[in-house]
Formats: structure tokens, sequence, C-alpha cells
């Protein structure tokens, strides 16, 4: 082991800690793939190759939607604040145009 003693905790070690549901169907979503069990895929919006396993159900590991990483935050973002800023003014709206 070369990794240096003085950082008590990553802040990946701390998230595993937290959130073991979520690690464990993270490693069986890599460990499938390795198998050959399950397959990535380009992201279901734009169709970027590069995508993370983004989990519907923590319960259900292999249950997954391939997205992009913008794509991947976006849907978090969405379910961490529904609905939010419906009734925010749209600043193309907002009668200033400067034209
Ligand atoms: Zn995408
Ligand atoms: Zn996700």
């Amino acid at each position: 082991m070369t990794e240096p003693q003085e950082i008590p905790i990553t802040r990946q070690k701390r998230w595993q800690n937290e959130n073991p549901l979520k690690r464990w169907a993270h490693i069986a979503v890599q460990s499938a793939i390795n198998r050959g069990l399950l397959e990535r895929k380009p992201c279901e919006v734009c169709g970027a190759e590069r995508t993370d396993a983004h989990h519907t159900d923590y319960h259900r590991p292999l249950s997954v939607r391939w997205l992009c990483r913008k794509h991947h935050i976006a849907v978090h973002r969405e379910a961490e604040q529904p609905e939010a800023d419906q009734s925010a003014p749209d600043p193309e709206a907002s009668g200033k145009h400067n034209a």
C-alpha cells in the first residue's frame, strides 16, 4: 500500500460507508459488465458513448439506465428538486430587450 496515511477518510470512502446499498449496486454493475452479463450502452438521451449506469432502484442493481455524465447529472438534479422553478420568470421574456 502506498497510500498516504494522513488522510483518515477520503470522500469516496465516506460515501461508501454511508451508502452501502449504492456501493453494492455499483459493484454489481461492474462485475456484471466484466462477466458479460450486462452490456454498457450509449447514453439513452444523446447517444454519447461514455456512460454511467444510473440506478432507478438500488435494490435491483442490474436494472440501470445508461446516461452520459451530463445527462446523468441532469437526471439526479430533476430527482432532487421536482418541479423546481416552474414559476421563475424566464429571463428572455422579462421585457428587457437590449437589441
Ligand atoms: Zn447524454
Ligand atoms: Zn444515477
